[in-house]
């Protein structure tokens, strides 16, 4: 089914909507956020002091890319043909899409600057969580200036990164560059950061080897360098339906369910007592959740099915099979004999869902280093949730991560980010492009 709104008709229509004044220069303002505060930012590279707000360009780029509805389960195309009429009218040549099997989304990855191999990607997903039953206060997705923020869907996570670098590429091509400069847009990040692995696999096999990347996640505009893994499974358990007075001669599979799921809940609570840990995580261990659960028809019946859903979320350097093997064995080797010996069909199905690598990037990284020196900030953060950094590591491309905003405002009702955090990442990638320039 094609995206609720009339295309690019609509993203223009709203991208001229005079809630959004016309931005003046005054001084910066101190950061509102409780993160924020407590990392006072050093000086950055450009001794200008950073706006309190971002030009219009941008802004007039976050009101066109959140007008575009990218959730998920539609299609991303309209936005991803915007960007790309977009840049091949600044004469960007080098653009290749990756699409999805039914070519209803597609990945954008764009090389300005010179040729030959190297160079530096910067990365975003177009795809925004679902607003249903949320809260909003206003149209998700017409963006609303209001009290120093900027509201809407995507605004943190993450398409006010993908605006900044749009609005202020003109600028860069200005300047020229002596490398190239990747600009990486995928689909389906919020499903198990599904598209860029197109994205990846499609560069890596055309031979396209860039040095480096920056992921603009909302980190408020903050360097981090490891993020955990994650491996999430589906679970069927079979059992064998039977009256309930008759209890004993039927498997119960919600009941073997709910065993594996308390086994879970034990090891959760290990991980959280005894570790490992690293203590410069935000949940400083491996966590355990178990977040679905089907099964049963009525009281009267031993249900004969059961399905849930649980994943890990991993340090680095844990080992997901390991964790996922000690579920195994437990249900197979200890839940299984007994359920077989009621009924020869009793079983457990096991499948992935996702599977997202972690981000552990050195912290001698040059990446890391240019992170740090662009953003002014000398410490970097370990953060809980995954991103497409780890899957750029996988295939040897050193990545950091470092956006706008704050990831306590993504994939909440009334989602904002601050027009000061635009601004920051603004001046991030204004001195980007003059370290990069011919
Ligand atoms: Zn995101």
């Amino acid at each position: 089914m094609a995206a609720p709104y009339a295309g690019l008709g609509a993203c223009r229509v709203a991208s001229a909507a005079p809630s959004l004044p016309v931005a003046t220069v005054s001084r910066r303002k101190a950061p509102t956020d409780r993160m924020a505060r407590a990392m006072p930012h050093e000086s950055p590279m450009s001794p200008d002091p950073i706006p309190s707000r971002p030009s219009p360009e941008t802004v007039a780029m976050i009101d066109r890319l959140v007008a575009c509805p990218t959730t998920s389960r539609d299609s991303n195309l309209d936005l991803i043909h915007d960007i790309r009429d977009r840049l091949r009218a600044l004469g960007v040549d080098r653009i290749r899409l990756t699409h999805d099997d039914d070519r209803r989304k597609a990945n954008l990855f764009a090389t300005v600057g010179p040729g030959g191999s190297g160079g530096l990607v910067l990365s975003g997903h177009t795809d925004v969580v679902p607003v249903e039953g949320q809260p909003w206060t206003h149209d998700p997705f017409r963006l609303l200036e209001r009290d120093g923020r900027l509201y809407g869907r995507g605004t943190s996570d993450m398409k006010s990164f993908v605006a900044v670098v749009l609005a202020r590429l003109p600028g860069i091509l200005d300047r020229g560059l002596r490398s190239p400069l990747h600009l990486a847009f995928s689909y389906d990040e919020e499903i198990g950061c599904i598209g860029v692995r197109r994205l990846i696999a499609d560069i890596v096999a055309a031979g396209v080897r860039p040095t480096a990347c920056i992921v603009g996640e909302p980190t408020l505009m903050r360097p981090v360098v490891a993020h955990k893994g994650k491996h999430s499974w589906r679970c069927r358990v079979q059992g064998h339906a039977m009256h309930s007075a008759y209890a004993p001669q039927g498997v119960n599979a919600v009941e073997a369910a709910c065993e594996v799921v308390a086994f879970l809940k034990a090891m959760q609570r290990r991980f959280r007592d005894q570790g490992p840990y690293a203590q410069d995580f935000d949940v400083p261990h491996t966590t355990v959740h178990t977040g679905v659960i089907r099964g049963g028809t009525q009281l009267n019946i031993v249900p004969h099915e059961c399905v849930f859903d649980f994943e890990f979320r991993y340090l680095p350097g844990a080992d997901p099979d390991a964790l996922f093997e000690e579920v195994r064995r437990y249900a197979e080797e200890v839940l299984l004999p007994e359920m077989r010996r009621v009924h020869p069909a009793a079983g457990f199905a096991w499948e992935t869902l996702s599977s997202i690598p972690g981000l552990d990037a050195p912290d001698g990284d040059p990446v890391v280093g240019l992170a740090r020196s662009l953003s002014g900030l000398s410490d970097t953060g370990r953060v809980s949730y995954g991103t497409e950094a780890g899957l750029f590591q996988e295939v040897g491309i050193p990545s950091v991560i470092c956006g706008p905003g704050s990831i306590e405002q993504a994939h909440k009702p009334d989602e904002w980010v601050s027009l000061e955090q635009v601004a920051r990442c603004e001046r991030f990638i204004d001195d980007l492009g003059v370290r990069l320039a011919a």
